[in-house]
């Protein structure tokens, strides 16, 4: 199947089985071209539908999704992968024809993280491929930029290494913008733009819900629907339920280091202060239990 986009986006060819998608049927339309789709503001519809327009922020691009780099990274790797197809949201997901949209998006996040994971050099920001073949540091905007440099010149090279990050996958419960994204992002948690409590726990609490979480959501509904017309007679189809006073709770819990779990009173003594230090442990750890030695 052709590639819709002419700029030279990574390959993320199929490195496992699973990771194979068939294109999706009964695809929704877009309003007409101008027209917006959502009410709020919502860049994300702009990168469905015209990907090719934004080369520095994506990184992938076919006929059913876009992956594109967080803008806002609240972690090292911190991508999105979005449907092409306008879907607002998890609420928005009809249960009896978007379980393979989901199948997809989580499809594509694996290919990206294998792709991530084999690549030494894999590029934060999305470069030509005559620039990909650089050491990752030197392409990053951001703090991780110094802090990966730093790391380098202490001969911790292996910071930069992306075969020992781990990611998390999830589709946030109460999401900020239209247009359903996954998040694909590694549990370091130390994006530049990770600057809050509150943030932290939209990333580190179920409040970022997992696909599988989703999916069985989807499924429940999708046989109670199979099984018969509810008592309400009416044709509305079901779909999942926000939950808003759940929602609101994410917020207020403490704050848990996801690597020695103990509870971080504060914020920033949080951040800046235990967790370079918990998380250089962990790599370490992670370290010693890659098949080959290192850097
Ligand atoms: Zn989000
Ligand atoms: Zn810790």
């Amino acid at each position: 199947m052709a590639l819709p986009v002419q700029w030279p986006f990574a390959d993320l060819s199929p490195a496992a089985p699973g990771d194979e998608t068939t294109p999706l049927a009964n695809r929704r339309s877009w309003k007409p071209d101008g027209a917006k789709q959502w009410s709020g503001p919502s860049p994300l519809e702009h990168y469905a539908r015209y990907p090719e327009k934004h080369p520095q922020e994506v990184l992938y691009a076919d006929d059913d999704t876009v992956v594109i780099y967080d803008k806002y990274p609240k972690a090292w790797f911190h991508f999105l992968v979005i449907p092409r197809q306008p879907v607002r949201d998890i609420y928005d997901l009809d249960p009896m024809v978007d379980i393979p949209l989901v199948h997809t998006l989580v499809a594509r996040a694996g290919r990206l993280i294998r792709h991530l994971q084999t690549q030494p050099s894999f590029p934060p920001r999305a470069l030509a491929p005559s620039q990909y073949d650089g050491p990752i540091a030197p392409h990053h905007p951001t703090p991780t930029h110094a802090a990966l440099t730093a790391a380098n010149d202490k001969g911790e090279g292996y910071l930069a290494d992306p075969r020992l990050y781990r990611f998390r996958l999830g589709f946030h419960t109460l999401p900020s913008l239209p247009q359903l994204h996954l998040h694909v992002i590694s549990d370091d948690f130390m994006g530049p733009m990770m600057k809050s409590q509150s943030r932290w726990n939209t990333f580190a609490t179920p409040f970022l819900r997992p696909p599988e979480v989703v999916l069985e959501e989807l499924e429940k509904l999708r046989e109670a629907s199979l099984a018969g017309p509810d008592d309400s007679g009416g044709r509305q189809p079901a779909r999942i339920v926000r939950d808003r006073a759940r929602e609101a709770d994410f917020f207020h819990l403490p704050m848990v280091c996801l690597f020695c779990h103990k509870e971080q009173p504060n914020f920033r003594a949080h951040r800046d202060e235990h967790l370079p230090g918990c998380f250089q442990t962990e790599l370490e750890n992670r370290c010693r239990e890659l098949p080959t030695s290192g850097p």
